[in-house]
């Protein structure tokens, strides 16, 4: 395999071997070129480039006119994550493949968009987010913005917590709803930008989804993240 040894390790040639941007490796093996910034942050070895952006280096080294993440401002390295004030993706790689992404970008990319772009991407979401974000659109369509959903406990919020079967699992969305509540009333959610990733953000971006989600949607990614975590 491309970059390993008979026995499965990495080869590491500190001559030759390019520096990949996101592992920081200097392997053996294939590396990324971008086109557009002809860079070393566009050098991406194999394994990255397809656990952390969904994307195949042969694919890619075929593609004279292909552009790093980095220049699509995607890049998820823990250098310019950091430097976006996002916080670090160990937990999320697990996440984003347990739900279904393809990557980690597509995880954050698809949690991330704006309303505008949601339309379109939803060929691209797992079925779960499509779903949710489905039921979003609708909602906005409907006259109710998101910002108004944050800022404003709606009734739909509260039934959620009330209908759900077993008794520890309505014990939790209340505590949820609580705690929900008690953020919102510190102002640190409702004010935060939008289109903008804060770091608050990230770190509750499994409860953003709930958040935003319809009641039914509420119930399975509580179930989700229990059997994932
Ligand atoms: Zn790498
Ligand atoms: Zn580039
Ligand atoms: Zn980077």
């Amino acid at each position: 395999m491309d970059g390993y040894d008979a026995d499965g390790n990495r080869v590491y040639d500190k001559v030759r071997g390019q520096t990949c941007h996101q592992c920081r490796q200097k392997t053996m093996g294939k590396r990324t070129a971008c086109s557009s910034c002809a860079s070393l942050q566009g050098v991406f070895c194999g394994d990255c480039l397809f656990m952390r952006y969904g994307e195949n280096i042969e694919e890619v080294n075929d593609n004279p006119e292909w552009v790093c993440p980095h220049c699509r401002d995607l890049c998820n390295c823990s250098f310019h994550r950091s430097r976006r004030g996002w916080a670090p993706t160990g937990t999320l790689y697990r996440r984003a493949v347990a739900q279904g992404y393809a990557s980690v970008a597509h995880y954050l990319v698809l949690n991330n968009l704006e309303d505008a772009a949601k339309e379109e991407a939803l060929p691209l979401m797992p079925a779960e987010l499509a779903t949710a974000t489905r039921a979003e659109l609708k909602a906005m369509a409907e006259g109710q913005g998101k910002e108004a959903a944050l800022l404003v406990p709606s009734s739909a919020e509260q039934s959620a917590s009330e209908c759900e079967g077993a008794p520890a699992k309505r014990e939790q969305g209340a505590e949820m709803v609580a705690k929900r509540t008690a953020r919102r009333d510190q102002g640190s959610i409702g004010v935060l930008p939008r289109g903008k990733v804060h770091k608050a953000q990230v770190a509750e971006v499994g409860k953003k989804r709930q958040r935003e989600a319809p009641q039914s949607e509420t119930v399975i990614r509580n179930r989700g993240l229990h059997d994932t975590a």
